[in-house]
């Protein structure tokens, strides 16, 4: 990667120092010896690796692990204030920015409303410029900034660091997110779709509750995926895997941006789920949840639905309900040809659809016990919660420099 100035602390290079914090991220306080036990690496590799991380600040000793007979272990940690990374989401109308830091705790946040969504210089201006104020406004010692994650809705090209005419943009066509934010944040950036860079934060806030394999499902202005298999994180030849909005379920009469009306994600959207209170419970069904059905009210709409659907209105409850249903037939086919053990459902979406969503989906991934001879499939909600996207975002840096076998797949940009 090419720093782009801004962050003077030294790139931990090198396959076994990234596998060694990362067990000490997921594992710690553990000592020399065990991680020696968990690497695979040798004692005196180990003891190397560990010299350079405390030297870069990266972990401390803390303690010691009780004597069993012989020499005491000293105990590794890591340091929350080693590292830190901006997060920056951008979602249809509104976008959010975190500070992360390397334990994965969000330092501050702060949502804001996009004032001119679609004109992505000025959508990318509100976010630097929300970005530079929160940083500002902290402690945080500048040399330590790593960067800052971009999560977009896809369709992105990868290679280009572009979001390509993403559905949940409109007006927007072929947009270079990657060198326009290396520009107006004068830092390193990287840029992922939204679901994937929420499961690649999932892995890295998870720790041992997210090791192995697992199926994210993202539910901001649309559906999203994100596949993480072996503790790795799928891209693709593209960088779009996990497409779980173009997976095919039952036909309806809702076309996608694709031209089939067999893809889940337009059965799933917040403008779905209002319509069909309407269509399917009529005016005063709509009057009881506080639903306008007009387009400049969705934010609003949506939040009322989900909320009426938590507290169990009978047409909110069935509307989700269908709509889980779609995305448990879905998540079943994708179980099925991935061999993940997980379903995690996060992103804003899923706020007050939580409990509807867990057990459809269960149902509907364990209902077959052909399927299933082994063992079942666990369908939990986030670690991180509704900020899944933006702190995704942030671990897309962290992660991408501190994990094993990710770095190479964020992409990095050198502002000209
Ligand atoms: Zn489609």
């Amino acid at each position: 990667m090419a720093a782009t100035g801004g962050t003077n602390l030294p790139r931990v290079g090198g396959y076994n120092q990234a596998v060694v914090l990362d067990a000490i991220r997921v594992r710690g306080p553990v000592s020399r010896v065990e991680l020696a036990e968990l690497t695979g690496l040798t004692n005196q590799t180990v003891s190397n690796v560990v010299r350079r991380l405390l030297d870069a600040g990266l972990v401390s000793e803390s303690g010691h692990a009780p004597s069993s007979g012989g020499k005491r272990r000293t105990l590794l940690s890591p340091r929350a204030d080693g590292a830190y990374a901006v997060g920056i989401h951008l979602d249809r109308d509104a976008g959010q920015v975190v500070l992360v830091d390397l334990a994965g705790s969000t330092v501050a946040g702060r949502r804001f409303a996009v004032s001119a969504p679609g004109e992505p210089s000025a959508v990318v201006e509100q976010a630097a410029r929300t970005a530079r104020r929160l940083v500002g406004r902290t402690e945080v010692d500048p040399a330590r900034l790593l960067g800052a994650g971009i999560a977009a809705p896809g369709p992105i090209d990868g290679t280009a660091g572009e979001v390509v005419s993403p559905p949940n943009l409109s007006g927007w066509g072929r947009v270079p997110l990657l060198s326009m934010f290396g520009t107006a944040l004068d830092m390193p950036v990287a840029l992922d779709n939204d679901a994937t860079a929420a499961a690649i934060g999932e892995r890295w806030i998870g720790g041992q509750k997210r090791a192995g394999s697992f199926l994210f499902i993202y539910f901001g202005a649309g559906i999203g995926g994100g596949i993480v298999l072996n503790d790795t994180v799928l891209h693709g030849d593209s960088g779009n895997a996990g497409e779980f909005g173009h997976m095919a379920v039952e036909p309806g009469d809702r076309l996608c941006s694709c031209g089939s009306n067999r893809c889940v994600g337009p059965y799933c959207s917040p403008r779905a789920l209002i319509e069909e209170v309407f269509h399917r419970h009529g005016e005063a069904a709509a009057e009881r949840i506080g639903l306008s059905g007009a387009a400049e009210a969705l934010t609003e709409d949506w939040k009322r639905l989900r909320r009426a659907a938590r507290r169990g209105d009978p047409a909110a409850d069935e509307v989700a309900r269908r709509a889980a249903r779609l995305l448990g037939q879905a998540a079943r086919g994708a179980v099925a040809l991935l061999d993940v053990s997980r379903v995690v459902l996060g992103g804003e979406g899923m706020r007050g659809l939580e409990t509807i969503m867990c057990e459809e989906i269960d149902a509907a991934v364990n209902g077959n016990s052909i399927a299933r001879a082994l063992d079942s499939v666990s369908v939990e909600t986030s670690v991180i919660g509704d900020t899944a996207g933006a702190v995704g975002a942030a671990a897309l840096i962290l992660h991408g420099h501190y994990a094993p076998g990710l770095r190479l797949l964020t992409t990095e940009s050198t502002p000209a």
